[in-house]
């Protein structure tokens, strides 16, 4: 079970470059654990008058160069855990993007799809109520991911701004447009996905046009990577894979000749879950959950959850993949990793590949503060410049170390977060 358990994950990926960076032991053991975690419990009155209660999580991982920065997930299967690694994630995330935060994560124990509008507005303001002393704009800095939404974002800084007294829209990100929000927040996380992947074909000399993708996922980060693919890249996008909430297992949804993102999302509801009927209709093969990983294309995205390409199931992959473009987090284990690094397949490690949603998120909090709002051009081409140099700066490390593109990754990261724990003092 150890290869599925995140934290361990995130601890042994640090661990292996730890050494190679040969770190001392004070600054490993700051960096091996996050510096705070709250863990508290949020009753609800429930529709039916009934009170139900939640457990909450917050941790905050590292803050040595800004206020902690993540999302909160709402998932069944939460466990503190999980959000340790998360948040260690987030840290390494907002380093390499090179964006002054730090990391941190939040969860709740609960499948969204069980409440009612009312339950989700009140489960939102109760996680607020129990964390508010401990968040804000100059502190910690929540945002939406697996779970949750933007309207959610804009109930939890109501509630913030409420028992502060003050509109405090820079308290949390990924709001609505019509709520403090930032135009290009949506699309960031997959287009940034899909930047990052353009990068890689220029270094490996791939013509885009006619490349082909396969993606598992259709949340909101692969439906933008999905679509920036076609769009932005020129090439198809053969098939998704996503969670089925009503048969309680995924299916794969296949087009050899190409999927249509836009119409997808038109027959998916609001927790991700396609009509497969329509679907079918639309002359879709709908296939195992696991086919996504065994198609013969280019490039693979995994942009779902965490540890779907294991020791196991990395041997399905095709030889002929060339990227893997990790848009969601920790979808690769250790063991796969050294599958991958024998094989030689160019790997775009999640930190650097999903930055772009945070990296708006930013953008956001920046516009925020002075209450000017940027054009959805400038934001994506201050994303796309953003998210190349970090491509650039990782790329650059992994050749000249010779080194695997993640391990590259986390010697960025960590030598900026110890560069600022250092001018601070901490060590
Ligand atoms: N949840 C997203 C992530 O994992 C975004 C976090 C943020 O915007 O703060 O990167």
């Amino acid at each position: 079970m150890g290869e599925l358990n995140p934290f361990l994950m995130a601890q042994r990926q640090f661990d292996e470059v730890a050494d190679q960076l040969g770190l001392d032991e004070g600054v490993r053991a700051i960096l091996r654990f996050p510096l705070r975690e709250f863990h508290f419990r949020i009753p609800v009155r429930m529709d039916d008058g009934s009170v139900r209660v939640f457990d909450g999580f917050r941790v905050q991982h590292n803050d040595a160069r800004g206020p902690a920065k993540g999302g909160i997930r709402w998932a069944a299967n939460e466990t503190l855990d999980t959000v340790r690694a998360l948040a260690t994630w987030m840290t390494w995330k907002c380093a390499v993007a090179d964006i002054p935060l730090g990391g941190g994560k939040g969860g709740v124990v609960v499948d969204p799809s069980t409440l009612s509008d009312g339950e989700k507005e009140r489960l939102c303001r109760g996680w607020v109520q129990q964390m508010w002393k401990n968040i804000g704009p100059r502190m910690d800095v929540p945002a939406p991911d697996v779970g949750t939404n933007p309207q959610m974002m804009a109930w939890m800084m109501d509630e913030y701004s409420k028992l502060k007294g003050e509109y405090v829209p820079g308290v949390i990100t990924g709001k609505p447009l019509g709520a403090g929000g930032s135009l290009g927040r949506t699309e960031a996380t997959g287009f940034g996905v899909i930047y990052t992947v353009r990068e890689a074909m220029k270094h490996l000399g791939i013509d885009p046009k006619g490349t082909k993708a396969a993606i598992q996922g259709f949340g909101n980060v692969a439906q933008y990577a999905a679509i920036g693919f076609i769009e932005i890249l020129g090439g198809t996008v053969v098939c998704v894979s996503c969670w089925d909430r009503h048969d309680r297992k995924a299916y794969t949804y296949t087009k050899d000749d190409g999927i249509d993102p836009k119409f997808l999302q038109s027959i998916t509801d609001q927790y991700g879950t396609i009509d497969k009927a329509k679907a079918q209709a639309a002359g879709y093969r709908i296939e195992d959950a696991n086919a996504w990983l065994s198609k013969e294309v280019d490039v693979l995205i995994p942009a779902a959850i965490e540890g779907v390409i294991t020791g196991e199931t990395v041997e399905a992959i095709s030889p002929k993949v060339k990227i893997i473009a990790e848009g969601a987090n920790g979808p690769t284990t250790p063991e796969a990793d050294q599958v991958l690094k024998k094989r030689g397949t160019f790997v775009i490690p999640d930190f650097l590949c999903n930055a772009g949603g945070v990296t708006c998120s930013y953008f956001e909090q920046v516009q925020n503060d002075m209450n000017f709002y940027w054009h959805r051009d400038e934001v994506l081409k201050r994303l796309d410049e953003k998210l190349t140099a970090a491509f650039h700066a990782v790329l650059d490390t992994a050749v000249a170390k010779k080194v695997y593109m993640r391990n590259a990754a986390y010697m960025v990261a960590i030598g900026r977060v110890v560069e600022a724990m250092k001018l601070r003092g901490w060590v």
